[in-house]
């Protein structure tokens, strides 16, 4: 049977990053993607101009109307925008939501723009957080979550273990800011485990959704937290390295099935 993930996440029109870059990857890891919207925005591939945040009531319909009629096994958050997205998002999920959930706490792009309203972090902290399977945060969205240095590798086996106290039952704290080789750290509430690879130097974007949809696409096929993390880093190396140029700006993964 045809596996159906859920993207709770913004629109990149030029579909490097957001829901677009996670249908794509939802469809290559062998998964139908299915989303909801919770904001547009105006975006290249040189950066974003603006957001758009929709009104949390459309979000919430978008979900009902794919929850009671679709077989989802798996979902995740990209782009939330807004507090009150944030909110009914977290609401709606724990009430309707039992599957496994990938948060990926998106808070600035790497252009620079902010795309998460600073008064949202609270509630994503209080209400998303402890609904999540694994939460991904890079090294800065690791420090604003956990108000801790982010920096070396022994900062961010105490940011998971922050974050896994906050709620998430896995964090996933990404390496790929560090200097050096790109380690990842993944905590449990009782191990530590390491996913190391060796850093791939191009200009791309979306990488953070995209590891999150393959994540969440393994997670929603059945494999175990550890294998599905391995298995969607994987998907994004390939993906770096078949890494397009058609605009002025960064390069567009290549997502291929
Ligand atoms: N635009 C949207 C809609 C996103 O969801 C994201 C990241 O999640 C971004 C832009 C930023 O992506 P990046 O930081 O990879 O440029």
């Amino acid at each position: 049977m045809t596996t159906v993930v859920l993207s709770i996440a913004g629109l990149d029109p030029a579909g490097g990053a957001g829901l677009l870059a996670d249908l794509k990857t939802v469809a290559a890891c062998g998964a139908h993607g299915v989303g909801a919207l919770t904001a547009t925005t105006a975006q290249n591939t040189v950066g974003v101009k603006s957001f758009h945040p929709l009104p949390p009531d459309v979000v919430v319909a978008q979900l009902a109307a794919l929850r009671e009629d679709l077989p989802i096994a798996a979902a995740k958050t990209g782009m939330l925008a807004t507090a009150g997205v944030v909110e009914a998002v977290a609401d709606w999920l724990a009430a309707n939501w039992r599957g496994p959930l990938v948060v990926d706490p998106v808070l600035v792009s790497s252009s620079g723009h902010l795309l998460l309203e600073p008064d949202a972090i609270a509630i994503l902290k209080n209400k998303l957080l402890p609904l999540a399977t694994v939460v991904t945060p890079n090294l800065p969205e690791a420090r604003e979550l956990t108000g801790l240095p982010v920096e070396t590798v022994a900062d961010m086996e105490r940011a998971a273990r922050a974050l896994q106290a906050m709620g998430a039952r896995y964090a996933l704290v990404k390496g790929g800011h560090l200097t050096g080789d790109a380690t990842d750290v993944l905590f449990d509430g009782r191990d530590l485990r390491y996913f190391s690879g060796e850093r791939i130097v191009i200009e791309t974007h979306g990488t953070g959704c995209t590891l999150s949809a393959a994540l969440a696409t393994h997670l929603g096929q059945g494999q175990p937290v550890t294998e599905a993390v391995a298995r969607a880093k994987a998907y994004v190396r390939e993906a770096m390295a078949r890494a397009v140029q058609l605009g002025k700006g960064k390069r567009l993964l290549g997502h291929l099935p």
